[in-house]
């Protein structure tokens, strides 16, 4: 195991301890839809030929230490994140100069630009957005300081299909409950407290937020009912995640949403001679709704355009006058390469969008040293620097992708570079690889048990509406996410199958 900077946490645990306390972790997660569908490697079809199964979510056995500053600092600034990425959101001429950059090197990049230009040559209907967004840290502590204090380093910002704010909520709830019943040793509570875990308000706060839209939104049109779509990818593993938001947002805001997988768009919905959109749920004959709001928790990928069809699809519900959770534009602020502009050293674009000095500081502290791939003068340090093995491997390639699964890491980056034509190097951005204290946890994944070396990620959720024009009508931070994956993996995702869901212990 790496030595972890608590060595003594988490502790050891006797067979009987190692039993009581799974024994709990298993049938709460169950018992509170902290569950994820099994993947088809795991339970076959012919094993679950109707699909009911689902098996507890990938989570660590206990709450990962934290440290409290990086936790708080990371929410304090949630909402000054929010305004940034909607005023990018906002500038179409400054992310049209970004987005040109791209286009000639990357297709999909290129297919949403044009979306949002022939929706703009007929005229938005909208001038509302909504963004539930993530912003994703993990901790940094400077080598090159001998008393350096860990603080917040973000990895990206997400605004489309931010995921487990669902899980999130319940996995907090659950570490809380398994020490409520003294489930952790005696060894393990100097450290884990009822007040050093904080509960994740993910579930209500996000499900806040599509409410704020769809009462944004104003009366129907068209005489049918309000309601709420969700655009998903089927078949989804994760559903459980988004099950809770729709629950919540029926539950305790008393607002309808559907589920509509991205390849029944053009079947299920129409838009009217006013650009309502018109969903006709198959099961219903006869009964429609207008959409409020859509909340794509799908159309992120190329891999979800399988053709021509899908695009017309994504055309389609940016051309009607329902909320888009996010526009097209707001899907593209959050590419690397604006994450990437913003980083650059002594640039005008952070105060651009964020007048307040104090505010642009404490924004720009979290930024890691992000480099373009181009012909600039720091894109041709970072050619330099990505093609060497010896520097390559103190960083991470990344495209213009999400989703987990895409980026190339350290010795990897020199011979992906040496087969990509050179023209097509500007696609991809060039990032220090933030190295966070060693820590030791347990994660649970399939019912098998992983103990050793872990990354933690801290993730922020936030919910932003605004309009066009500028005024921002809602603005909050929605509650946190902390992912941990083994220490031998670079990617982070749980679902793409590498970490799991955990939560804070603060020290
Ligand atoms: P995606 O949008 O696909 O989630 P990310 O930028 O979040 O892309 O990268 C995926 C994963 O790669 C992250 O969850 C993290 O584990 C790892 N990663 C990305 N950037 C860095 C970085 N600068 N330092 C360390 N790990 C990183
Ligand atoms: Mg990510
Ligand atoms: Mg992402």
């Amino acid at each position: 195991m790496t030595k972890s900077i608590y060595p003594a946490y988490p502790p050891d645990l006797s067979d009987e301890q190692a039993q009581f306390l799974l024994t709990n972790l298993k049938d709460w997660s169950i018992a509170h839809g902290l569950a994820v569908r099994p993947a088809p490697s795991f339970v076959s079809q012919s094993q679950d030929p109707t699909g009911v199964l689902a098996t507890s979510a990938p989570v660590t056995l206990f709450p990962s230490p934290f440290p409290r500053h990086c936790y708080e600092e990371g929410l304090a600034i949630q909402k000054a994140y929010n305004e940034l990425y909607s005023a990018i959101a906002r500038d179409e001429e400054w992310l049209k100069t970004v987005v040109e950059e791209l286009a000639g090197v990357d297709d999909f990049v290129a297919k949403l630009w044009q979306i949002h230009l022939e929706v703009k040559r007929e005229g938005y209907v909208q001038d509302l957005t909504l963004g539930l967004f993530r912003s994703d840290y993990m901790v940094h502590v400077d080598p090159k300081e001998a008393d350096a204090k860990p603080e917040i380093k973000q990895v990206e910002f997400n605004t489309i299909a931010s995921s487990f704010g669902g899980l999130s909520s319940k996995v907090s709830e659950m570490h809380k409950y398994l020490l409520s019943i003294d489930a952790y040793p005696p060894q393990a509570t100097p450290i884990i407290k009822q007040d050093s875990l904080p509960q994740s308000k993910s579930v209500p706060s996000l499900a806040a937020g599509l409410a704020a839209s769809h009462r944004a939104y104003g009366s129907s049109r068209s005489s049918h009912p309000l309601c709420v779509l969700f655009v998903v990818q089927g078949p989804e593993r994760n559903v459980f995640d988004q099950r809770h938001l729709e629950y919540s947002l029926l539950a305790e805001n008393g607002v309808r949403s559907f589920r509509v997988p991205f390849h029944k768009i053009l079947s299920d919905t129409k838009l009217d001679s006013e650009r309502n959109l018109i969903y006709s749920p198959p099961h219903a004959v006869g009964q429609s709704y207008e959409v409020t709001t859509i909340y794509y928790r799908a159309g992120y990928t190329p891999d979800d355009y399988a053709g021509e069809e899908e695009w017309t699809a994504r055309l389609h519900l940016e051309r009607s006058r329902a909320i888009k959770c996010p526009s097209i534009l707001t899907h593209l602020a959050g590419c690397k390469k604006v994450q990437q502009v913003l980083a650059t050293p002594h640039s005008p674009h952070l105060a651009r969008f964020v007048p307040d000095e104090a505010t642009a500081k404490r924004l720009l502290k979290t930024f890691a040293p992000i480099y373009p791939l181009d012909k600039s003068e720091a894109g041709l340090e970072a050619r330099r620097l990505a093609t060497d093995v010896g520097s390559a491997s103190r960083y991470v390639l990344k495209p213009q992708r999400e989703g987990g699964g895409n980026n190339i890491y350290r010795a990897s980056i020199p011979p992906f570079l040496e087969k990509l034509a050179e023209t097509n190097w500007p696609a991809y951005i060039l990032m220090e690889m933030i190295e966070p204290p060693a820590l030791n946890n347990v994660i649970i994944r399939n019912g098998e048990v992983q103990k050793g070396g872990v990354i933690g990620e801290l993730g922020v959720y936030g919910v932003c509406l605004w309009r066009s024009g500028g005024q921002i009508l809602e603005n909050w931070e929605a509650g946190y996410l902390l992912r941990t994956k083994g220490d031998q993996s670079e990617e982070g995702g749980v679902a793409a199958g590498f970490g799991a869901v955990d939560s804070c212990c603060l020290i």
